[in-house]
């Protein structure tokens, strides 16, 4: 048995068979020298591959409706290309279609990885993706399209492309591992859109793993298990069945107003990161969106246009009309790296990141994204809400806040910015223990904890070094300690309090926010039944005293859990074990 550590992508529990993805290296298989007996019969070949190929992405739209169509679309038209390209160098060279067809990647290829951009090595990506699929109908030769049948099993591998993957889920794929990829990768948007477990592991030796054998993807907690001993299995059976069993209970919860039993309202709004999850979180019952992660248009080759920006966020807005919407204005550096602001500092966690970095870069990247957020606002008015990531001292507040007035300016706009709801992220010690003084500042009307980051600056352990994967938690009592005493701080001012980081999501967590007096979550939004449920079952005042206990008595994250599962299982609340 061998248990790795990773960053879950996806949530879920998957229970399988491996199945190593290992097909990419058929370009490295293709001779670099072939002579074309007869040209007219390549140029076939790759016409043919072509056409298949399309019949094959009609297939995969039609089992993801409008989710990846422009994807598809865009692989459509590059094939095209790549096509007449090798077909002309057929002719011209002499050559076989697969050594054409090689050829004009490469040339693409080597273009697009010159660049050292994290965006443009996406593309390249995009573009092995749809070679690959040709070179494989010029090989195969098949003129079958459809997919096989169903088996249940888990891929590993060291990357995988999207076609691949929506292959691999319509023929019965139950949990994905990647070593390479991002939280934020079309791929992950994917395995999420299609509840397929995923985890992220880079350090993943693939070498040593055995196809066939058996493995555990648990993508809740973060953790791939090889060659389970049968003790472990069975554990694992009985919690996959209890987390199918609590998605039946709770789902129907999804959609109505979250209550505590003894009255306290709670909002459950969503985290979504683009277009297309706004409009799955639309469908699943979220009360709205508690954050908006724009980073996503911020990872091209240059900063995004206003216009583009505008684009997404009414796009985005739209699905959500008449509830509230809290866009986080870019937070870039640390964990999210700008390719081209070339930052090179030693320490990016503690570098130039979020508010520090929109300030330094207040023309290239603060104004244009708040001009678009007030052209939105304009449409969307109060509803649309605007959140500053990584706050760290009172004045910058008042910096941003004079930006805001700066953007209502060059916009011509005819709002004013006390019109707009303004508020920040608490994510540093330092907001936390002034959070009175950054309020008093009269400029904002909401705060939201930033779990996530709070917890790594609390504990001073790396969120992504894999090595102190242990000791990052962001139940650690410490965490608690703090955002009790930063609440207590502004326990009679009137702003809201919210809470948009990971712990927002998971049912242990959710008795203690509701007796720290948070009032709105903001939750990935597959968790949208399970956290009303809960909140429907418990009790506003039992939370109150759990958390004096807690921030009282408990002196580790062990202790924390096991007083919250207490109240949980007392008020007959099933839980996810
Ligand atoms: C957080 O830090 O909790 C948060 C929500 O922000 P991010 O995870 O995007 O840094
Ligand atoms: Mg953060």
């Amino acid at each position: 048995m061998k248990i790795y550590r990773g960053t879950s992508a996806s949530s879920g529990i998957a229970i399988g068979f491996v199945v190593k993805h290992e097909k990419y290296e058929i370009l490295d298989k293709i001779p670099n020298s072939c002579i074309a007996d007869s040209p007219d019969t390549e140029v076939k070949k790759l016409r043919s591959s072509l056409e298949r190929f399309e019949r094959h992405l009609e297939i995969l739209m039609g089992s993801q409706e409008s989710l990846f169509r422009e994807l598809f679309e865009a692989y459509r038209i590059m094939a095209r290309a790549i096509i007449e390209e090798a077909a002309a160098l057929v002719i011209s060279e002499r050559i076989c279609s697969e050594l054409a067809v090689k050829r004009v990647f490469t040339s693409y290829s080597e273009a697009l990885l010159r660049s050292e951009n994290e965006l443009i090595e996406m593309r390249e990506l995009d573009l092995r993706n749809v070679v690959y699929e040709i070179l494989k109908r010029i090989k195969e030769d098949s003129q079958d399209e459809t997919l096989s049948a169903e088996q249940r099993f888990i891929a590993v591998a060291d990357y995988i492309l999207p076609t691949d993957l929506i292959s691999l889920i319509r023929v019965g794929l139950k949990g994905l591992v990647t070593r390479k990829g991002g939280v934020t990768s079309h791929i992950a948007v994917i395995a999420r859109n299609n509840e397929i477990p995923y985890i992220i592991v880079p350090m993943l030796d693939l070498e040593s793993i055995k196809t066939n054998s058996r493995a555990i993807v648990d993508a809740i907690n973060g953790q791939l298990i090889l060659e389970p001993v049968e003790s472990l299995v069975k554990k694992y059976m009985e919690i996959l069945k209890n987390y199918e069993d609590l998605k039946v209970l709770t789902k129907p919860y999804a959609r109505s107003n979250a209550v505590t039993f003894d009255g306290k309202k709670i909002d459950v709004l969503c985290n979504i990161g683009n277009v297309e999850e706004a409009r799955l979180a639309s469908s699943l019952g979220c009360d709205g969106v508690g954050l908006y992660r724009v980073e996503f248009l911020y990872t091209l080759e240059k900063p995004p246009s206003e216009e583009r920006l505008l684009n997404a966020l009414i796009r985005s807005a739209e699905f959500f009309k008449g509830k509230e919407i809290i866009i986080r204005a870019p937070d870039l550096g640390g964990d999210k790296p700008v390719p081209y602001l070339r930052l090179k500092e030693p320490n990016p966690f503690l570098g130039l990141r979020g508010i520090r970095l929109l300030l330094e870069y207040n023309k290239e990247i603060l104004m244009p994204f708040l001009r678009a957020f007030v052209r939105a606002a304009e449409r969307f008015g109060e509803n649309l809400k605007l959140m500053i990531p990584m706050v760290s001292r009172v004045k910058e507040i008042y910096e941003i806040y004079s930006s805001l007035e700066m953007a209502i300016i060059e916009t011509s706009s005819k709002l004013r910015a006390d019109d707009i709801s303004l508020g920040i992220m608490v994510e540093t010690p330092a907001a936390a223990l002034m959070l009175d003084l950054l309020v008093d500042t009269g400029l904002i009307s909401f705060v939201s904890f930033g779990t996530n980051d709070l917890a790594q600056y609390v504990l001073a352990v790396d969120r992504t070094n894999e090595k102190l994967g242990e000791l990052y938690n962001d139940l650690d009592p410490s965490v608690i300690r703090i955002m009790s005493i930063a609440i207590e701080k502004i326990k009679n001012k009137r702003v809201k309090l919210g809470v948009c980081g990971e712990i927002a999501s998971r049912q242990i967590s959710i008795p203690i926010l509701i007796g720290l007096g948070i009032e709105s979550l903001s939750v990935n939004p597959p968790a949208v039944g399970l956290i009303k449920y809960t909140i429907s079952k418990l009790s506003h005042s039992k939370s109150l005293d759990l958390v004096k206990e807690i921030t009282r008595s408990a002196i580790s994250s062990e202790d924390v859990i096991r007083m919250a599962s207490k109240l949980l299982i007392s008020s007959g609340i099933k839980i996810l074990r």
